[in-house]
């Protein structure tokens, strides 16, 4: 079955509720069990779909890990109440004190920041790794490396990482490889079929697709489904059932939100590259961004993000040019129905490699590709006036 097809599947109601096209909304915390032995039942099959307790989740919960589960190709899905809570609980599950891992440098921010002040609390160990490192990730294996942590595209540099060749070395060390997908949405990228072991979203973005909630998922391989489940659990992580309705709402239209939000980026992203102000274009399909052979090789297709470098401006000039945006709201996520713009500066976030000077992402919403254009002229003329 193909992807757009298994999107449309996954999940649906009817196993639960038959007849239903989507899964009810079940608001539980007891469950109560006709007999004690009934209950001890339930207890025996916790990890399996059986009504346990709230915590262990209701139809809503499984109707959206199975409809995970099936896009990223795994063995099963623990569901959070954010990204990064899916992050953190997958990393905290294949880590004990004293064991050391390999992060990539172009990582989501508050992950970063979970390593270097709660795992750096447990002494756990972080050592960053330039992105596009591959294979030679070998050279800085240790015997106490437990987890290689990689994030392709980074969600505001966009270096694209060999998957196979990193999962190849850790593997060959004995070392688990976590993957935060979340920028690729599990349409464009089948990590754990490139030899990742667990794949993490923060479902908040492309899945939920309506900026409305926030939601995280892990999938796993059946190697490692057990001890991702485990962690979940013994760390107390549940889902809310409406944020689960509202994710398996916006899973129904990924794809064709996907398309054209990638093909509105990259439409932007070309515009946006014949302009005089502008220094790079940081966009995985554009040929001379870092990775995109690697990206050509294992990708489906592109999300709607992308960042541009400027080749001068002040801080009031880039500001000038944002405020005045009429379809460009500024502010944090992506991956709702509209467009998004979001100023950074890497710099201050990068040990293993250098970046240097602020950037700007953009994130293509559904509106008419047309007025974003206008729109984006519209801002240069602001940033030039106020140089
Ligand atoms: C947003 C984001 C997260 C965190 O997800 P939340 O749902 O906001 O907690 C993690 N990783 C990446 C790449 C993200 O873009």
């Amino acid at each position: 079955m193909k992807k757009p097809t298994r999107i449309v599947q996954s999940g649906r109601g009817g196993k639960y509720a038959p007849g239903m096209i989507n899964v009810p909304v079940y608001h539980a915390s007891t469950i109560v069990f006709p007999t004690v032995a009934e209950l001890r039942q339930a207890v025996a099959r916790r990890n399996a779909q059986v009504l346990y307790y709230g915590r262990r989740g209701t139809p809503t919960q499984w109707a959206l890990a199975d409809a995970i589960t099936d896009l990223e190709g795994g063995a099963g899905c623990v569901l959070y109440g954010s990204g990064l809570a899916a992050i953190t609980a997958s990393i905290l599950a294949f880590v004990k004190t004293g064991d050391h891992l390999l992060m990539t440098d172009s990582v989501y921010e508050p992950t970063r920041a979970f390593c270097d002040n709660v795992l750096k609390g447990l002494g756990i160990e972080t050592t960053y790794y330039d992105p596009l490192l591959g294979g030679a990730i070998a050279g800085l294996m240790r015997p106490n490396t437990t987890i290689v942590f990689t994030e392709s595209p980074g969600s505001l540099t966009f270096e694209i990482q060999d998957i196979p060749a990193i999962a190849a070395a850790a593997h060959a060390a004995g070392a688990v490889v976590l993957n935060d997908n979340t920028c690729a949405s599990p349409l464009n990228l089948r990590v754990l079929d490139l030899g990742a072991d667990v794949a993490i979203h923060s479902l908040t973005k492309y899945v939920v697709g309506h900026s409305d909630a926030m939601l995280g998922a892990a999938v796993a391989n059946q190697a490692n489904l057990a001890r991702l489940q485990r962690g979940g659990y013994l760390h107390g992580h549940a889902a809310s059932p409406d944020d689960c309705y509202l994710a398996l709402r916006g899973l129904r239209t990924l794809e064709p939100r996907m398309k054209q939000g990638g093909a509105t980026a990259l439409r932007l992203a070309n515009w946006l590259k014949q302009r005089p102000e502008v220094d790079r274009v940081l966009h995985p399909a554009l040929p001379d961004c870092p990775g995109h052979d690697i990206w050509r090789r294992d990708f489906t297709g592109t999300s709607s993000l992308f960042s541009i470098v400027l080749k001068h401006g002040s801080d009031a000039a880039i500001s000038a040019m944002l405020d005045g945006y009429r379809h460009f709201g500024i502010g944090f996520s992506y991956g709702g129905f509209e467009s998004l713009v979001l100023p950074s500066n890497p710099s201050g976030v990068r040990t293993a490699t250098t970046w240097t000077g602020p950037l700007i992402r953009f994130h293509a919403g559904l509106e008419d590709p047309d007025d974003l254009i206008a729109d984006l002229e519209a801002g240069l003329e602001r940033f030039n006036a106020a140089l």
